[in-house]
């Protein structure tokens, strides 16, 4: 069945706009709190998918549960509802409730101490129910489970439901729902739901319409709609789920990809962006003036963004390179084009400091050429600041570097046509739409040294194009990496003494302290004072942290760059691009409590020059063996084995992108890129980590659309429309009707 068929289209019962009491077992109650959680028609029913399914796998007996007592995964028996009672704990006094269940091997109690009023009601006898938990013996030695979580299967007297419990055995595979109270309230709890998500697909059966047309379905080889939806929900086997849920996931994804191509497509069609002459003497000064070669990558990365700028389109660029891997100088190169053009260049940073370190690195690149460049940043005083808004807006100021309060303040500049955003880690979408709204029209480089999977990157900054630097200087020597326990720390210190005394600097990083959580991390003050004055009394150290006001910072970076300070002893905040050749050894205290990136970023401040630099990851996984409030046993396992991970990965690879491959699989994209920003993509059940593969497929099936049928005219593509139409309004009036 395909949307082009006759007696789908005359069929006007689409499925996603039907109301939701069209469905045996959903009346006006259940309607209105489905509708309360967002559920308004059949097709938002369907599209509930399940969270999870249980675990055939971990199914087991209850005779064999004494086998998984101790496991380090929660197994899960099938069993029905025997006995059920309330006693009072002779010892707390407190009200006990006790279920008893039973499968073909034996019987089991369940007991719950916290919520005994809820459980006391909760069950009926001859229900069925799938139980979830660690085993464990009771004071008498008899195997128990102690607040499992559980599934209803069956009610006792049901016989319209299928009985999952012996259908488990012939390979069901059972669908787990997300519910809340009140939708529990109105009986659709997990089993609820598979009820009516059962009847829901019956009535539908044949009447769901097909959204992609068979070409795209063919290509990717992708079943129907209709059997994904079943089969998402209803598995007959894991095959079936894994093909429903591909198919699922590329539709999101394609929808996401194909709104992406539009918006790009506008910034095309509509905008008109200035046309760059390349030939730049100023650039060609600079690039003569290099004690270095450019790397092949650098070069490949230049003639892009040049072709960039030779072309009418406003540039969308983003620079992806890991942290040293020369993305400032690249950004310089065009920068100059921009002013030998005549226009003025905003160079973004996001910190203070980096602003300020970005505007020393131009500046001294640029001595011996006449550019005037200008920092404008928080703090400075009036009359300097005034002088500096007034050369901006008269555009006597030729390149300006400051924070993002460049774009947002109200700084005017009589003739921007350039725009380099540093966002380091930081994800801006929001600021790159501010830029446009201004009314500016400047080409725009935006510099990330998270190094991003690459079809990750097309799904973030999917309406950017994406240059990527995956090559680093080649005088540089790899980093040595090592970690180093508490205990051996004294032959660290020694370490750190012989290559002080050749000449060489050193950074040692404290994690920030978090004083609502006592932890027992040493604060970076005191520890500065025990360094300088027990360990490294010959040396001079300096400190710097992030409750320094800026020139005291300013003062300890420039101290440390001078050589008046041999050791510098800081918390994260140098995190941030400081630049210092001389500095050979970063030494990361408490690195179990580090990020993954974030370690990755401290290791970049070394190895810049062409000594041999090393990196010393001190652990103390002591800190996850200690009981801590709000944290079970089996998360601090689970913390410390994520910690262990970590170290092991960066003692194994310097590769950016490996390294940000584990630490996304580890921490989840949420956690990965920040505080969830507007523009992030949310999905149901498309993965960012997991579907590299499916994206680039989604991303060349939808960009190719828009070139073949930009309109969506054919009537192979009215499926795609009319989701479009649905979901996506606000970018339909980019589809011009003409
Ligand atoms: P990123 O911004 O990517 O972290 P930078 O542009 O700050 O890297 O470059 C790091 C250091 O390497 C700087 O000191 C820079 O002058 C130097 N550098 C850049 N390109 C090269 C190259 N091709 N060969 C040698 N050194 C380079
Ligand atoms: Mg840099």
């Amino acid at each position: 069945m395909n949307a082009q068929s006759p007696r789908k289209s005359s069929n006007k019962q689409r499925c996603y706009d039907s109301p939701l009491q069209y469905i045996k077992g959903i009346g006006p109650k259940r309607a209105a709190a489905l509708e309360q959680a967002g559920i308004q028609s059949i097709q938002d029913l369907l599209y509930y998918f399940p969270f999870d399914y249980l675990d055939r796998s971990r199914i087991v007996t209850i005779r064999d549960l004494p086998k998984y007592v101790n496991g380090d995964k929660p197994v899960t028996i099938i069993g029905e509802v025997f006995r059920q009672e309330m006693r009072r704990s002779r010892r707390s006094n407190r009200l006990v409730f006790f279920l008893t269940v039973k499968d073909q091997t034996g019987s089991l109690p369940c007991v719950w101490f916290e919520g005994v009023q809820w459980y006391k009601d909760a069950f009926e006898k001859g229900e069925m129910l799938a139980l979830s938990a660690y085993p464990d013996f009771d004071k008498l030695g008899r195997i128990q489970f102690a607040h499992p979580e559980f599934d209803r299967l069956k009610g006792a007297e049901e016989e319209d439901e299928p009985d999952w419990g012996k259908l488990f055995n012939t390979g069901a595979i059972i669908p787990k729902y997300r519910s809340t109270s009140d939708l529990s309230r109105v009986g659709l709890d997990s089993r609820g739901f598979r009820r009516v998500i059962r009847n829901a697909l019956k009535s539908r059966v044949g009447h769901i319409d097909e959204l992609l047309p068979d070409e795209i379905r063919s290509r990717v080889k992708l079943g129907s709609i209709e059997a994904a939806l079943e089969h998402i929900h209803f598995p007959s086997s894991y095959e079936n789920l894994n093909s429903a849920c591909r198919r699922l996931k590329f539709d999101e994804l394609f929808f996401l990809q194909l709104m992406l191509a539009y918006r790009k497509r506008r910034v095309g069609e509509e905008v008109k962006g200035i046309t760059y002459t390349i030939e730049s003497t100023l650039a060609r000064a600079l690039a003569e003036s290099l004690p270095f070669e450019l790397t092949k990558a650098q070069r490949r990365v230049i003639n892009e963004v040049a072709a960039d700028m030779r072309s009418a389109k406003p540039m969308n660029r983003l620079l992806q390179g890991d942290v040293g891997s020369g993305k400032t100088i690249v950004a310089l190169l065009a920068m100059l084009v921009a002013v030998d053009n005549g226009y003025q260049v905003a160079f973004m940073a996001p910190t203070e400091i980096l602003a300020e370190q970005h505007y020393r690195t131009l500046t001294s690149h640029l001595q011996s050429l006449p550019v005037n460049v200008r920092l404008l940043i928080g703090g400075q005083k009036r009359r300097l600041r005034g002088e500096i808004l007034e050369d901006t807006r008269s555009g006597r100021a030729q390149i300006v570097v400051g924070t993002h309060a460049l774009i947002e303040e109200n700084v005017e500049f009589a003739r921007l046509g350039f725009v380099v955003i540093d966002e380091q880690h930081r994800f801006g979408v929001l600021q790159r739409a501010t830029i446009r709204e201004k009314g500016y029209n400047p080409d725009v480089l935006v510099m990330t040294a998270t190094p991003i999977p690459r079809t990750l990157a097309l799904t973030l900054y999917g309406d950017l194009d994406v240059s990527v630097i995956d090559e680093m200087p080649a005088e540089r020597r790899p980093i040595k990496t090592a970690i180093r326990m508490e205990h051996q720390k004294e032959k660290v210190y020694q370490f750190v003494r012989d290559e002080v005394a050749r000449g060489r600097q050193v950074y040692v990083v404290f994690p920030l302290i978090e004083e609502s959580e006592k932890i027992d991390l040493k604060a970076a003050t005191a520890e500065f004072e025990r360094l300088q004055g027990d360990v490294f009394p010959d040396f001079k150290l300096g400190l710097l942290h992030g409750r320094m006001k800026s020139e005291e910072k300013e003062k300890a970076m420039l101290s440390f760059k001078a050589r008046e300070i041999q050791i510098l002893v800081a918390t994260t905040v140098i995190e941030v691009g400081i630049d210092i050749p001389n500095a050979t050894i970063m030494i990361v205290e408490n690195a179990e409590r580090f990020g993954l990136s974030q370690l990755h970023q401290l290791r970049g401040r070394v190895g810049r020059g062409a000594d041999q630099s090393y990196c010393i990851l001190m652990a103390d996984y002591g800190w996850f063996d200690s009981p801590r409030r709000g944290r079970d046993a089996g998360e601090l396992k689970r913390e410390k084995r994520d910690a262990q991970t970590r170290l092991e990965t960066m003692g194994s690879t310097s590769d950016g992108f490996r390294i940000a491959e584990v630490d996304l699989k580890l921490r989840g994209p949420g956690e990965f890129f920040g505080i969830r920003q507007s523009g992030f993509p949310e999905f149901k059940i498309a993965s960012l980590v997991e579907d590299g593969e499916l994206i680039a497929l989604a991303r060349n099936e939808a960009f190719a659309l828009v070139d073949r049928d930009p309109q969506l005219r054919s009537p192979s593509n009215a499926g795609i429309r009319r989701h479009f139409e649905l979901h996506y309004k606000d970018v339909l009036p980019l589809i011009r009707v003409g």
